[in-house]
């Protein structure tokens, strides 16, 4: 047993404890008030439940992929996310105004705030299956057999994300030559055209694309076939969000938590009013194939706060300051042997600048692998871009020696903490 437990407290013990209970007594009121705006404020600030559950938190040099949990809201966005979520509201309402204040600042006729590009392309087939055949929500995709169910698409735009349009009951129908496409359209079963706009035709490259967006809108529109193009990491540019609806597109799909910075599971789907009407109505809570797609009130709201943070920048100011901090990343690996750098800025998708570090493996000690996982090892832990090590791919010339940093998602002070880390990297065996 513990000794002090077992005695009674000696006199001077005593007074010890009795001074220090009368010096916080005296202080009782102010202690008070402080503790319980300390309790306010943690509780203002919310627990890290990253730290609770032993989530580590990274630095993410990569960009804004769906497994690195993608873009961080900016603090307006998020404040406006917080003031929805304390009321409750009518979700019909919140869709339908939400879709018309979008749709016009993103100057197109209508629109739906969906959970994601990936849920937009969804409701956009079912819009479409709806639109070719005489059917309801309810019906797709089980009584879809025997009705028109194709969608035309290029052997080169073929991707994962057609199991969004699997899920209708759609079935593909790849085309690759201009004959090809004629053909599809001729044979009358078509209910949708699916374009994937970062993968656009390129001259001479074996396996591209061989047919361009005008031509491809005016073969289909000839034959009265709605156009979707798929643009979900295509802003920056600001202006993609009207550029493809004004070029024609029926319908066109943007992932919100990419470069908009929404909520990640929020997105658009913009175009004809005829057409979004009609997405509207597989929406959740409709029981279609939009169920499982719910957007809840806060990413509603997010994603349109993401829009107006959006348009309230310039082309340069939606550029940031991602050269500094390419800049500030080329400084820190400046005389390391073998290094050099170059910045790229990839055409469609992705559309910031990138930086490359190439290095010689032999002279290095390190090869682009061991580099990664050093990063990925140490704290905090660092996502390179996965082009790192390999490519060219998705307008970006890598290859097995080079080190690929995507700077965009980097919070303030983070590209200081990467040059180092790589710079440490590169010099460790040499
Ligand atoms: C990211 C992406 C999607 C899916 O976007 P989500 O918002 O994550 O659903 C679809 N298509 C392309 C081309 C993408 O890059």
């Amino acid at each position: 047993m513990n000794e002090s437990a077992t005695q009674p407290l000696s006199r001077r013990r005593f007074f010890r404890w009795g001074s220090s209970l009368t010096a916080s007594l005296a202080a009782l009121p102010l202690f008070a008030a402080s503790n319980a705006q300390a309790v306010a404020a943690t509780e203002a600030a919310g627990e890290d439940y990253y730290e609770k559950l032993g989530v580590a938190k990274i630095i993410n040099a990569a960009g804004t992929y769906t497994t690195l949990t993608a873009a961080c809201m900016p603090p307006v966005v998020l404040a406006a996310v917080q003031k929805a979520a304390l009321h409750p509201v009518r979700l019909h309402d919140l869709q339908v105004k939400s879709g018309e204040y979008v749709a016009k600042r993103l100057q197109c006729e209508g629109a739906v705030i969906t959970s994601g590009a990936s849920g937009a392309i969804s409701l956009a087939t079912a819009a479409c299956m709806q639109a070719a055949n005489n059917i309801g929500p309810m019906d797709m995709p089980q009584a879809i057999d025997g009705r028109k169910n194709q969608v035309i698409v290029q052997r080169a735009h073929r991707y994962g994300y057609d199991h969004a349009m699997f899920l209708c009951g759609a079935r593909v129908t790849e085309v690759v030559t201009l004959d090809d496409f004629k053909r599809a359209c001729d044979a009358g079963n078509a209910v949708m055209t699916n374009f994937f706009n970062a993968a656009e035709e390129e001259d001479g490259i074996a396996g591209s694309a061989q047919i361009g967006r005008e031509e491809w809108l005016k073969v289909a529109h000839e034959h009265g076939i709605p156009c979707h193009l798929d643009a979900a990491a295509d802003m920056p540019p600001i202006s993609n969000l009207w550029k493809y609806t004004g070029m024609g597109f029926d319908l066109v799909s943007f992932s919100g938590g990419k470069g908009m910075r929404g909520p990640q599971n929020a997105g658009l789907l913009l175009g004809k009013k005829r057409l979004t009407d009609l997405a509207h109505q597989n929406n959740n809570p409709g029981d279609g194939v939009g169920r499982g797609m719910k957007v809840a009130k806060e990413q509603i709201v997010g994603m349109v706060a993401a829009v107006d943070w959006v348009l309230s920048h310039t082309e340069e100011s939606m550029q940031g300051d991602y050269q500094k901090r390419v800049d500030v990343i080329v400084k820190a690996v400046k005389g390391v042997a073998s290094v050099t750098t170059e910045t790229v800025v990839p055409k469609i998708a992705n559309h910031v600048p990138h930086l490359l570090i190439r290095f010689d493996p032999a002279v290095a000690g390190i090869s682009t692998t061991e580099v990664v996982a050093a990063l990925r090892a140490g704290s905090p832990s660092i996502e390179l871009n996965p082009n790192t090590g390999h490519g060219p791919n998705q307008g970006i010339p890598s290859d097995a020696n080079t080190l690929v940093v995507g700077v965009w998602m980097l919070q303030p002070g983070e590209d200081e903490i990467v040059g180092k880390r790589i710079r440490a990297a590169l010099i460790k065996k040499s």
